[in-house]
This record gives structure tokens, C-alpha cells and sequence, in this order.
């Protein structure tokens, strides 16, 4: 009777138990265990998997400023509305998903590439957006080729991209060399909060934003939001914090 009681009781606390998880479906199950840290999911992409999607909320400025970091992840579901192809010079190897970018940065990189151009200076993309997959296929990937310690070094864990937002751009040169010191390194350091992007991790600041110095990566913020981030040399965590 006491063993019949207790498979009772261990029933009851399954199903408790696989009814919360199967609710609570922002996460799947597989997530939980691929990452094991607890994480925060961005409010917007609550209200995405809510079904409770308006989509004049994305021009919101405040979406500008949705940080996605290694504590910070966004679910796989996670995807920008009117994903978009700027009209932008791209390099060749780039495939069809990553030419897309956020609508919402379209106007304002285009702006950027002329401006480049016009001053001398030929930027190409190279990365915009990549979905929960791509990013997952990027990391399994290094995995096999590098090992897990290195992938977890170099490459964000799906989820934990902020190129899943749209937002952000990898840019590069014409010798698809964009290093520190390259007149378009330079360019775009100096430049791009015109338009209202930001160098997303400077050189530095590694401890904060969690990843190492990339000078060719950008990521729109918002006009007045990058001024105060390029003028105070801060980072987007610390920006969100003052
Ligand atoms: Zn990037």
C-alpha cells in the first residue's frame, strides 16, 4: 500500500511538473538543459510568444534598445517583423538570410554606406540577421571543427545572438579584412553614431559586454542613444543601466 501511495505521489508531482514546463513554453525543455544558467527573456519577446503581437510597438524607440547578451537570450520563436534586404553592396560569400536586416535599420545603414562612399570609404556587408537555426548550426559547427571550449569562446549559443534581432550588422571591407587601424575601422568608429549605430563591443570592454573587441560589428540603437554611448565611450549595458 505505501509503495502504491508513493508511485501515487511521484505520478502527481510528474505531471505537475510536465504540465508547467509544456505552459511555460517561451523555453523548451531543450533549452533549458543546452544553456542550464538561468536567463531573462527580453519583455518583447514575451509578448511575442503571447500572440499578443502589435506591430506598431517595433518602431517604438525603446525597441532599439533590446539587449541581447549572454544574459539575456531571446527564444527561438524569437524573429523581427518585415525582415528586409538593404540596398547595400554585400560580399560574395554572404548567403540570402544574412543580407536581411530589421526594417526598422534599413533607411539609416543605407545612409551610413553612402556617406562611407562618399567620403572614400567602401563598406560591404558581410552579416545581419541569422535565426535561432543558423546561429545553432554556427555553433554545433565550431563545435566540430574547434571544440566546445573554443566555440563557447567565439561564437554566441543560439539564442544568445544579437544578430537574431535584426538590428545589428557585421560590415566589412573590400579585402573582407575590417580590422582596428583599417581606414574603414577607423571610418566607422569615428562615424557610425551619425546614423544612429554603435560599435557593440569596443575595445576594453570585454568584461562587460562579454565579448571580445570587433570593430566591424554595429548595432542601431537610435540616434540619440549612440551619440551618448559614442560621446561617454560606454557600452550598451552600461548605457541601459544609468
Ligand atoms: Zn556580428
Amino acid at each position: 500500500m505505501k509503495r502504491k501511495l508513493k508511485r501515487f505521489l511521484i505520478f502527481i508531482l510528474i505531471s505537475f511538473g510536465v504540465l508547467y514546463l509544456s505552459k511555460n513554453d517561451i523555453l523548451s525543455i531543450k533549452d533549458l538543459l543546452f544553456d542550464g544558467n538561468k536567463i531573462s527573456l527580453n519583455e518583447k519577446d514575451n509578448l511575442v510568444n503571447g500572440n499578443n503581437i502589435n506591430t506598431n510597438n517595433y518602431a517604438n524607440t525603446n525597441d532599439y534598445l533590446l539587449l541581447v547578451n549572454k544574459n539575456h537570450g531571446l527564444s527561438k520563436n524569437y524573429k523581427p517583423e518585415n525582415l528586409t534586404i538593404p540596398n547595400i553592396k554585400f560580399t560574395n560569400l554572404v548567403n540570402n538570410e544574412e543580407k536581411h536586416v530589421s526594417e526598422v535599420i534599413i533607411k539609416p545603414l543605407e545612409n551610413l554606406v553612402n556617406e562611407a562612399k562618399n567620403e572614400g570609404i567602401i563598406l560591404l556587408g558581410n552579416s545581419g540577421y541569422r535565426s535561432y537555426n543558423s546561429q545553432k548550426n554556427l555553433f554545433n559547427n565550431r563545435v566540430k571543427s574547434q571544440g566546445l571550449e573554443n566555440a563557447e569562446s567565439y561564437v554566441a549559443k543560439p539564442g544568445f545572438s544579437e544578430h537574431q534581432t535584426g538590428l545589428c550588422i557585421d560590415i566589412t571591407n573590400e579585402n573582407e579584412f575590417l580590422i582596428q587601424g583599417t581606414k574603414e575601422g577607423d571610418w566607422l568608429e569615428n562615424n557610425c553614431h551619425r546614423f544612429g549605430f554603435i560599435i557593440r563591443y569596443p575595445l576594453g570592454k570585454e568584461d562587460i559586454t562579454g565579448i571580445e573587441y570587433e570593430p566591424w560589428h554595429i548595432r542601431y540603437v537610435g540616434e540619440e542613444a549612440a551619440k551618448y554611448i559614442y560621446e561617454n565611450k560606454i557600452t550598451l549595458e552600461e548605457y541601459l543601466e544609468k
